[in-house]
C-alpha cells in the first residue's frame, strides 16, 4: 500500500462496508473496500520490514480474528497453540460475510453490498516465510486446507467464486512475511476468469474437447515448454505467457473444480507445487511472485470445457503504461527459453522445515 494512501486513510469518510460496483462499459466490478486502507503495513520499499510481533506465528493467536478451521493436535482448542495449519478472517476484509447482497441500481450504475469472504491460510506455525521451507507434508495440508474451504462456502448460495491466491514478497502485494496465502470468496464470477471461460467454451463448442486438455498434449509431445512432468501433473510455460517465467500446473485428468481434487492427487500436487516454487527460488534468486488457482465457478457442475490449474506469476517486470493502457503485455523472455533453465534447474526437496 502506498504511503500517500495509508497518510490520506485515516481522512477517509468510513463506508459501513464495502461494496460492489460494476464498470459499465466493460462489466468489470470493482471492490471499493475503505478498510483496506487501514491495513497496517507500508511497503514501498524490499524487503519487508521485520515485524517485532508476528499474528501469524504461534502463540500470538488473540492477535488474529478467531479461527474458522485449523489442523491441530487433537485435545487443543481453538484460537490456542497446537496448531499446523490455520485459517483466520482477514482482519482488513476486501468483503464481509454478513448480509445480503441487494443488487440495484444508481441511474446507469449496477451495485451490489460486498458480500463475500476474505480469509488467510496460515501455512505454518512457526516464523517461515517460504512455502519452499516447509516439509512436503505440511504443503498437502495446505492444499487440503484450500479444498476444505472451497467446499464449505460454495454452499453459500449468495457467493459465485472462489479464488485462492498467494502473494510473496512486497512487489507481490505481500504485507506480513509469515508464509501465508488468501482466499477471496465473491458474489460474482470476476472478469478474469470469465474470459477464460468463455473463451474455453468457445474452443468446446468447435472442437468439442477442453482446450487446456489439448494444450497439455501438445506441450508433452513438443517438450519444449514443459518444466516438470509427473504421473498426475505437468507444468509448463505457457505458449503465450503475459509475464517471464510464467508457469502453469494442471492436473492432466480432466477436472473443472479444484475442489474435486482427489487425496493421491493432492499428495503428488503438494510436490509438484514445492518442486516449482524450489526451481522459481532457485533460478531467479527468490523473486516476489504470486500464485492463483483458477476454478469453475460454484454454482456450476462439472464442465467438459474448462480445466482448474493454477498459474505462478514471479514479479520480474513492472505492469507499467503501455500493459495499463492496453492489456497488451511486453514479455522479454520466450516461454521456451524460461521453461528449459528452470527443467535444468535441480532443486533439493528435502528442506528441514525449522521444527
Ligand atoms: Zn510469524
Ligand atoms: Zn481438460
Ligand atoms: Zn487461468
Amino acid at each position: 500500500m502506498d504511503e500517500t494512501l495509508r497518510g490520506i486513510a485515516g481522512s477517509l469518510r468510513e463506508t459501513s462496508r464495502p461494496e460492489l460496483r460494476k464498470d459499465p462499459i466493460v462489466g468489470r466490478w470493482v471492490i471499493i473496500a475503505t478498510d483496506r486502507a487501514k491495513r497496517p503495513v507500508t511497503l514501498r520499499h524490499e524487503p519487508l520490514p521485520p515485524t517485532a510481533l508476528c499474528p501469524f506465528c504461534e502463540g500470538n493467536e488473540e492477535h488474529t480474528p478467531h479461527e474458522i478451521l485449523a489442523y491441530r493436535r487433537p485435545g487443543t482448542r481453538p484460537d490456542q497453540p497446537g496448531w499446523r495449519v490455520r485459517v483466520v478472517p482477514n482482519k482488513f476484509p476486501a468483503l464481509q460475510i454478513e448480509g445480503d447482497l441487494n443488487k440495484r441500481g444508481e441511474g446507469i450504475y449496477d451495485k451490489m453490498n460486498g458480500v463475500g469472504a476474505h480469509e488467510v491460510i496460515l501455512e505454518c506455525p512457526f516464523h517461515e516465510y517460504s512455502l519452499t521451507k516447509l516439509s512436503e507434508e505440511n504443503v498437502r495440508e495446505i492444499l487440503w486446507v484450500y479444498r476444505d474451504r472451497l467446499v464449505d462456502l460454495k454452499k453459500d448460495p449468495r457467493l459465485v467464486y472462489g479464488m485462492v491466491f498467494k502473494n510473496v514478497g512486497a512487489a507481490a502485494g505481500a504485507s506480513l512475511e509469515h508464509s501465508h496465502s488468501q482466499l477471496i470468496v465473491t458474489p460474482i464470477v470476476p472478469i478474469n476468469v470469465w474470459e477464460e471461460m468463455s473463451g474455453s467454451l468457445e474452443f468446446f463448442n468447435y472442437r468439442g474437447r477442453c482446450i487446456y486438455c489439448d494444450m497439455i498434449h501438445q506441450e508433452l509431445a513438443s517438450e519444449k515448454r514443459i518444466v516438470l512432468d509427473t504421473p498426475n501433473f505437468v507444468s509448463f510455460a505457457p505458449y503465450a505467457s503475459r509475464f517471464p517465467f510464467g508457469t502453469w500446473i494442471l492436473p492432466k485428468n480432466h477436472n473443472s473444480h479444484f475442489e474435486n481434487i482427489q487425496k493421491t492427487e493432492v499428495d503428488e500436487l503438494g510436490t509438484v507445487l514445492k518442486t516449482i516454487l524450489l526451481k522459481l527460488e532457485s533460478a531467479l534468486d527468490k523473486p516476489a511472485y504470486n500464485y492463483i488457482i483458477h476454478t469453475s465457478p460454484f454454482d456450476t457442475q462439472a464442465l467438459p470445457h474448462y480445466h482448474w490449474h493454477i498459474e505462478v506469476i514471479p514479479r520480474l517486470t513492472r505492469v507499467a503504461g503501455f500493459e495499463w493502457g492496453t492489456g497488451f503485455y511486453i514479455n522479454p523472455v520466450p516461454p521456451e527459453q524460461a521453461a528449459g533453465f528452470l527443467r535444468e534447474t535441480e532443486v533439493d526437496l528435502t528442506t528441514r522445515p525449522k521444527r
